[in-house]
């Protein structure tokens, strides 16, 4: 049985929405989502879209050793992200063209173009 929690964040990614977990009683926000807040450890949580930008903080490309079920996607880029609402999150890159290999060096400066993006089924 699926939780509300990951049902909610799963919808979110369905409509093409990064959702950020934040407080209704102390604003806090988080991503990835949990039952309760962890500065005040409330339960009452809802849900705010993330806009988009962000600071790419570091970013390595992954050649061997991908998790179970991403083999066949080597060689791939990861991403520390910093997104404008605060959070944190690792993210995969993928570069308007080519293999991230040999893709130039991303800027390690703001970005303001949509994070996120829906992969094929
Ligand atoms: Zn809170």
């Amino acid at each position: 049985m699926t939780s509300q929690i990951v049902q909610d964040f799963k919808e979110g990614l369905g409509d093409g929405k990064l959702l950020i977990q934040r407080c209704n009683d102390c604003s806090h926000l988080a991503l990835y989502p949990r039952y309760s807040c962890v500065a005040c450890q409330s339960e009452n949580l809802g849900w705010i879209p993330a806009e988009g930008g962000g600071v790419l903080h570091s970013f390595t490309v992954l050649r061997a050793g991908a998790p179970e079920g991403f083999e066949q996607d080597l060689p791939y880029a990861l991403a520390v992200v910093q997104l404008d609402e605060g959070v944190q999150l690792l993210a995969r890159l993928t570069p308007d063209s080519g293999c991230c290999c040999t893709a130039p060096r991303p800027p390690l400066s703001h970005f303001d173009q949509r994070l996120f993006q829906r992969l094929p089924d």
